[in-house]
This record gives structure tokens, C-alpha cells and sequence, in this order.
């Protein structure tokens, strides 16, 4: 079932349960009270004949003479006037009541059950020892003879608490238009779940359609963003997944057509010169054979290099990871640069030790490729009598790491980024003619990745660029 229909019939559910308890609790209610409102005035006899009749049982003990008793009251209480009348003994609680008054209280029929529900009593002897039905006896009044609920009496229409046709049909339509209203107000409830549930799918359903669209190859349109919410939010991950798949699949399209061009070049420098040979064009010789093997030996070198960054990209790289002294890398790379800087007039130069000092987390051979391919590059781009300073950086943060600076032609700041990217170079003859591919700092960069730290190119004070190579700090 969709999410929507789910949704709907959850608040049903949800709202037609709460409905009845409300509906059920409101009848009872109302229920027990409009039958206290009816029967108000019996009741207050009635507690009058519970306070009498507790002291009655305080005494007595049982209810076994109660019958008796309640049917000789009017007539014990007419003698009691009389006499009070006729100046007798005196009953104070009389006063001020008229005598017809107490008669008419007298002649009301009184009904009481013992604490079983037993009739003990009843002055009309209708339902002398039955068991009255507990639906009435809810109604009546307790009798407590001291703490203790020693029965219930019912006076006048308690006795048959049913309620007249009048009170039947007004409670009846209340009861009714209780009913309607719980009907109209799950009707209406139902028709806004329907539309929240509507809401928060319909995003659901924008997304669901893009994904597959994704997944079917498709290139999605990114999906409207409403709101502020979850759904929001998930929209705007979507998106960026979306547009970062974009981005990947341009540059996996842009790195296969770079390296098949790559590759392409010597290849078609060997096969130009087998076919040569083959055709008598070129002498079958050692020199033509040497400049075939040069190429071969380019093409393997392509290839390793491809292959060297595939296995970092893929996780394949097994790091052995110790402490790496930086100073004492940036020491041995100064002396390996020494002679392709003078061939230069380069003035190669380490930056001042820092001080604290702090060994790097990593694999001391993969650090030194790292070192290598951004010295080669500051020499290689840095003109005659130019400047390269490599310098190790102090710790801070749990990072320490190495800086190469160069006087050479600088990186622009919008191709900062990009040259980190296979094949990437910025000025593609300058670059061919160096002999550089566009994949050193791609290596550098996915090496700098496999140990967790970082690398960024910037401006330099000596006037080209500056690599900045970020480390974890070694922790013994
Ligand atoms: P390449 O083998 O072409 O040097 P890299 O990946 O090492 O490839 O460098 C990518 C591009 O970044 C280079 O082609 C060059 O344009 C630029 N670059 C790298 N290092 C420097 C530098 N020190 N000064 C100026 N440009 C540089």
C-alpha cells in the first residue's frame, strides 16, 4: 500500500479510537449526570433517610427489623408532631418545619438494600427480599454506619432510576448529535490526514522519480527544495549527490579521453616506426630500435603511473606507518635536487627548523614521493636563476607538515583546485615540453588523501607557487 493510503489510515485510526473513548466517556458522563439533575430532589430525601438510617443500623446492629421500622416512621413521626404540637417532649430538629411538610416527606416510598444489593426494605413491599438490579442501586444513596457502607437506600424514583419518554429523547439526541459531531469532525479529520499525508509524500515521490532516473543513467534535474524540514534536507543531500555524481562522471569521461590520448602518442611513434622499418623506410638498425624501447619504456612508465594512482584512489595502498622525521626528509630531498638546481642557477634553500617540532604520522616512502613530485615541479617551472625553498612547518591542532615555495610563474587561484586532477595542466605545451602529464600532484594529492591530511596550493612570497602539505602528528 503506498505511503500516502498508509499515512490516511494511520490518523483513521488514530482518530476514529480517540473519537469513540471521547464519545463513550461524554455519554456516561452525561449520562450519570442529567440523572442526578432529574432525580436531585429524591436524592436529598434520601440522604436525609441515609443519615437516619445509618444511626438506625449503629444500633441495631442488622437490618433485620428495618422493614418494620421504616413502615411504623410516618406514623412515629405524626405522634412526635402531635405531641410536640400539644406541648409533649419536645423534638428540636422540628422546628420551624410544618407539620404537613414532614407528612408528605413521610409518604414517600423508600427502598434499602443491604451492602449485597439484598432489599431489605421496602415501604411499598413491591421488591421486599429481592436482589435489586446494581444499575439502580448505582443511583441510590450509601449508608454508612460509622466508616462502614452497610447498604444503599432509594427514595421516590430513584427506586426505578429509568428516566422518563421526555428525559429518554432528550438524552437520546444528545447522545445523537454527539454522535454526528464525532462523525463530521473524523470526516474532516480524515480529509486533512489525506492532505498531510499528501505533503509529505509528494516530496517522497519527487525524489523517488530522480533516483531512478539517476539509476536508469539519465542525468536528473535536481529536485525542488520546499521548506525547511527533513524532507528539505534530504532533498538538498540528494542534489549535492546528484550534482557531485555529475562532476565524477565528467572527470572519469574527461580522464579516460585524456589517457587513451596519452597513451595514443607513443603508440602511434612506435607503429609509425615498425611500419617504417617494416617498409624499408627506416634502417632496421640499433638506433631506430633504441628509439622504439624509449617509447615502450614511456608507455610502461604511463602505465605504472595510471595504475599507481587507481590502487591509492581504490584504497588498495598499503601504508607502513611510523614517524616520519619531515627535517630529515626535506634534508635528503635538497641534496637529491642539488645538481638539477644548479644546472639551473636555482637557488635551492630549507626553511628554518621550527621549534616545537613534531614527527608526522605516515609511510616515510610515500611522504618522500610526495616531497619529490613538488620539488621537481618547483624546479621544473621555476625559470634560470630562480629561487625553491622547501621548509617544514610547526605543529598545530594535531598537524604538522612541509611547505615548497618557488619564484616560478605561480598558479592562478581559479586553477588551484583543478590541477590536483589527472591530466590536469595548466598550460598544456609549456607542460609537454617539460615532460610533465598532469599527473604528479594527482598522486601527491591522493597520497596526502591515504594518510589523512592535506594539500593546497596558494601564492608564494618568493613570487610562484607554494604547496602546502598538511600531516597528522605521529602519536607513539
Ligand atoms: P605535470 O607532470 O604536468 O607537472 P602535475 O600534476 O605535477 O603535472 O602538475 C599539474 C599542473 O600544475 C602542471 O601542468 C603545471 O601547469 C602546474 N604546476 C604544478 N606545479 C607548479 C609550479 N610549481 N609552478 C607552476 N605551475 C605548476
Amino acid at each position: 500500500m503506498k505511503l500516502k493510503y498508509r499515512l490516511s489510515l494511520l490518523f483513521l485510526v488514530v482518530i476514529a479510537v480517540s473519537a469513540t473513548i471521547t464519545l463513550v466517556l461524554v455519554r456516561r458522563s452525561t449520562e450519570s449526570m442529567f440523572r442526578t439533575l432529574v432525580f436531585s430532589g429524591d436524592a436529598e430525601k434520601a440522604a436525609a433517610y441515609a443519615l437516619l438510617l445509618g444511626e438506625y443500623r449503629l444500633e441495631k446492629g442488622d437490618w433485620n427489623e428495618v422493614q418494620a421500622f421504616l413502615v411504623e416512621l410516618p406514623g412515629l413521626y405524626s405522634r412526635m408532631i402531635d405531641t410536640r404540637i400539644h406541648g409533649g417532649t419536645g423534638w428540636p430538629t422540628l422546628d420551624g418545619y410544618p407539620a404537613t411538610t414532614l407528612r408528605s416527606l413521610m409518604a414517600d416510598r423508600v427502598v434499602v438494600a443491604d451492602a449485597n444489593g439484598f432489599i431489605v426494605a421496602d415501604t411499598a413491599g413491591q421488591i421486599l427480599r429481592t436482589i435489586h438490579p446494581s444499575a439502580h442501586l448505582m443511583h441510590g444513596i450509601p449508608i454508612l454506619a460509622g466508616f462502614e457502607r452497610t447498604g444503599t437506600v432509594l427514595v421516590g424514583s430513584m427506586v426505578d432510576s429509568s428516566l422518563t419518554g421526555i428525559d429518554e429523547r432528550f438524552l437520546n439526541s444528545v447522545f445523537a448529535s454527539l454522535a454526528w459531531s464525532t462523525a463530521v469532525a473524523t470526516a474532516v479529520a480524515l480529509a486533512l490526514g489525506l492532505l498531510i499525508a499528501a505533503r509529505i509524500t509528494n516530496p517522497l515521490q519527487r525524489l523517488a522519480r530522480a533516483a531512478k532516473a539517476v539509476a536508469a543513467g539519465e542525468g536528473a534535474a535536481p529536485v525542488q527544495v520546499r521548506g525547511h524540514d527533513e524532507l528539505a534536507d534530504l532533498s538538498i543531500a540528494f542534489n549535492e549527490m546528484t550534482s557531485e555524481l555529475r562532476r565524477l562522471d565528467a572527470a572519469k569521461k574527461r580522464v579516460i579521453a585524456d589517457a587513451a590520448h596519452e597513451l595514443r602518442t607513443p603508440v602511434t611513434l612506435i607503429q609509425g616506426t615498425v611500419e617504417g622499418m617494416i617498409d624499408g623506410i627506416f634502417p632496421l638498425d640499433k638506433d631506430t630500435l633504441a628509439s622504439v624501447h624509449e617509447e615502450t619504456v614511456r608507455l610502461s612508465r604511463l602505465i605504472d603511473t595510471l595504475r599507481e594512482l587507481e590502487i591509492i584512489e581504490s584504497g588498495e595502498l598499503r601504508l607502513s606507518i611510523e614517524g616520519v622525521d619531515l627535517g630529515e626528509a626535506i634534508r635528503k630531498a635538497i641534496a637529491l635536487f642539488a645538481s638539477s638546481a644548479a644546472a639551473k642557477s636555482i637557488a635551492l634553500a630549507a626553511g628554518p627548523s621550527p621549534s616545537p617540532r613534531a614527527l608526522a604520522r605516515g609511510d616515510c616512502l610515500r611522504i618522500g614521493e610526495v616531497i619529490y613530485n613538488l620539488m621537481s615541479n618547483a624546479i621544473k617551472y621555476t625559470p634560470d636563476n630562480g629561487a625553491v625553498r622547501i621548509a617544514e612547518l610547526p605543529p598545530a591542532d594535531g598537524r604538522t607538515g612541509f611547505r615548497v615555495d618557488d619564484s616560478g610563474p605561480g598558479i592562478p587561484p581559479e586553477e588551484r583546485e583543478r590541477i590536483f586532477e589527472r591530466f590536469y595542466r595548466i598550460d598544456k605545451s609549456r607542460s609537454t615540453e617539460s615532460g610533465g602529464r598532469g599527473l604528479g600532484l594527482a598522486i601527491a594529492s591522493e597520497i596526502v588523501k591515504a594518510h589523512g591530511g592535506g594539500i593546497t596550493a596558494g601564492a608564494s612570497a618568493l613570487g610562484g607557487a607554494s604547496f602546502t602539505v598538511t600531516l597528522p602528528v605521529f602519536r607513539p
